[in-house]
């Protein structure tokens, strides 16, 4: 893992385009936050001299209230800034966590499965909650690079051998700081296998999507035992981190001291031998010891700054995440309708597989026509299907759809031509209509609500969401609404495939969306669905094969390669692997 501070760059860059007041706002606290402790450091000289020697009322009047207004204005405008800076840093925080859940909305599939990417997410996730420190660390640097200037100025004016030795114990203070950051480089690095699997293990265990199987099945008492194995690691990992890091804490500390006490000896001396007056002695004192401080502030900044590029270089790395995508319009004859789909040659792995799970996939699919995919668990019918939907992309072959390779269409154009129900379909926690059309309540027209109900009048859910109270306004699930409906598995499902018949594709496809119908109603909806997709191209797969045989034309998949192609009544003719599968399911029913 490298660290390079590569994202400050990246950062300064996306402050200075996206929030045009930030980087004012951090120069102009750098300036008061710099300049405020020159207040305390030469007003208190000359009230001393005044003090101790010459004794004008009037003066010591004005210095005295210097100090106070100084105060004031540096303390005001310190604020003023700092609050000004505070509002900007939370929206850049939220910004942050925005931007990454839009590109993992919009990273492919076949990116998101990448580990390196993951990690990548992961950290970056990290990255969002110390985007706020990593600003406060630029302004508190440049504030103290601003006041070591002015410190270094007043002190080789008036004795250079202070500027000296504090560049003396900082030669022994930077390598104790090296220590510290790769101390916490190493720890920030080390804690995350064990972060992320935590945190994972918590977040099921408060997931209630789980809650039954984890209650039913003991996995409560497993997942918190697993949880607690991590932590002790955490804690391992952080008790040595901490013990060294205070180590060389406590020794930067002493070399500070050290430094202190000679500043103190030698001044002491000049004052002794009255080469200086007892306010240049304090104003000396005070600008040695704020040199170091900012040395050493400088140095932290630093430290923590590469610290924190653990976490927000991943992010930035994870934002520009390349997806070659083509934009721009779709060729007309892409659009004609029913349209025909043809794999050639298609084989396709992925990435994290060791072997092909689709082996050279040719056929065809004519317009109009009804294809069903049938063959056992894994054979790779959902792999066919998200070839389709552009989720992956094949390692060798094409898939065309109206004799247009389908890699070469703008896949926000190419989505709006696909009605998709998959196996594992999540509806949102949203309202019902929005589900359904994907977008805001306040923009779906009277038309689009007549054509949300009559879509679920065909899909057989009509009646059930009248019976609502918000009827097709109501929220399903509770997440955002405490009245949100909870529909059965087989409402869901209804639901689901009343959303993708409401895009109006010119291509239909059905990944075993009836799973959790009985066999009846599964058969109705194919039933149904045929008849609502005449004008269509349609695929669907369903391991009950007593629906799919309605389809014009069966595809027999087997261990990713095509085994047999016909209609049903060809198949059961061949008395192959189709037949045989049938005879199986329809003893059962029988039985
Ligand atoms: P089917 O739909 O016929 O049941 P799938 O197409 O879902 O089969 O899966 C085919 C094979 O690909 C299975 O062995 C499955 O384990 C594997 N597979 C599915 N998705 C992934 C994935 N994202 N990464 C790796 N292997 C996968």
């Amino acid at each position: 893992m490298k660290t390079k501070l590569e994202s400050l760059p990246l950062f300064l860059k996306e402050i200075s385009r996206d929030y045009k007041y930030m980087l004012p706002l951090i120069f102009a606290l750098a300036i008061f936050q710099g300049l405020s402790p020159l207040v305390n450091i030469i007003l208190p000289k000359y009230i001393l001299d005044e003090l101790l020697y010459m004794r004008r009322v009037n003066r010591l009047l004005i210095y005295i209230g210097g100090i106070a207004l100084g105060n004031f204005v540096f303390q005001l405008a310190t604020s003023i800034c700092r609050n000004h800076l505070n509002v900007n840093m939370y929206i850049l925080e939220l910004d942050a966590v925005k931007k990454l859940a839009i590109k993992a909305t919009n990273i492919s599939l076949e990116n998101s499965e990448k580990k390196s990417n993951l990690d990548l997410l992961e950290r970056g996730k990290e990255g969002t909650y110390n985007i706020i420190t990593f600003v406060e660390t630029i302004s508190n640097m440049a504030a103290s690079l601003i006041t070591l200037v002015m410190v270094t100025g007043i002190l080789i004016k008036n004795d250079w051998r202070l500027v000296f030795l504090i560049l003396l114990c900082n030669m022994f203070t930077i390598p104790c700081f090296n220590r510290i950051r790769f101390l916490d480089i190493d720890n920030a690095k080390r804690g995350i296998p064990e972060n992320r699997a935590f945190r994972y293990l918590c977040s099921v265990a408060t997931d209630f999507r789980f809650a039954k199987d984890l209650r039913l099945y003991k996995g409560d008492k497993f997942f918190i035992k697993k949880a607690e194995e991590i932590m002790d690691k955490i804690l391992i990992i952080n008790h040595e981190y901490f013990t060294k890091h205070g180590f060389w804490n406590g020794l930067t500390q002493s070399i500070v001291q050290i430094q202190i006490t000679i500043t103190f000896i030698i001044l002491g001396l000049s004052l002794l031998a009255t080469r200086i007056t007892a306010g240049t002695f304090t104003m000396l004192y005070a600008a040695s010891n704020q040199l170091g401080r900012s040395f050493n502030s400088l140095i932290q900044g630093y430290t923590d700054l590469i610290t924190l590029s653990v976490y927000l270089d991943p992010y930035y790395e994870f934002l520009n995440i390349e997806e070659i995508e083509k934009e721009g319009e779709v060729p007309n004859n892409f659009l004609i309708k029913p349209a025909s789909i043809a794999f050639e040659d298609v084989t396709f792995r992925y990435p994290t597989a060791k072997e092909d799970i689709l082996k050279n996939i040719n056929f065809k699919v004519y317009p109009g026509e009804t294809l069903a995919i049938v063959g056992k668990n894994g054979a790779g019918k959902t792999t066919i299907v998200k070839l389709l939907c552009r989720l992956y992309r094949p390692q060798k072959g094409r898939i065309f759809i109206n004799g247009i390779d389908i890699l070469s269409l703008p896949i926000e154009e190419y989505k709006k031509q696909l009605s998709i129900v998959f196996q594992d379909f999540k509806l949102l926690p949203i309202k019902l209509n929005e589900n359904i059309l994907g977008k805001e309540e306040r923009f779906i027209t009277e038309k689009e609500t007549e054509m949300i109900w009559s879509k679920l009048e065909e899909t057989g859910v009509k009646s059930w969401v009248e019976g609502q109270p918000k009827g097709i306004k109501s929220y399903l699930t509770k997440i955002l609404d405490d009245n949100g409906l909870l529909p059965s598995g087989g409402q869901e499902q209804k639901i689901a495939i009343t959303r993708a018949l409401a895009r109006d594709g010119s291509i239909v496809i059905l990944d075993e969306p009836t799973a959790a119908l009985d066999p009846k109603s599964e058969e109705e909806i194919f039933e149904n669905m045929l008849k609502l997709t005449e004008e269509k191209t349609s695929i669907f797969i369903s391991h009950r094969l007593s629906s799919t045989r309605i389809a014009d034309r069966i595809i027999v998949l087997d261990k990713g390669e095509i085994a047999e192609v016909g209609t049903h009544e060809e198949l059961m003719e061949q008395n192959g692997l189709y037949a045989n599968m049938y005879n199986t399911q329809a003893k059962q029913y029988v039985d």
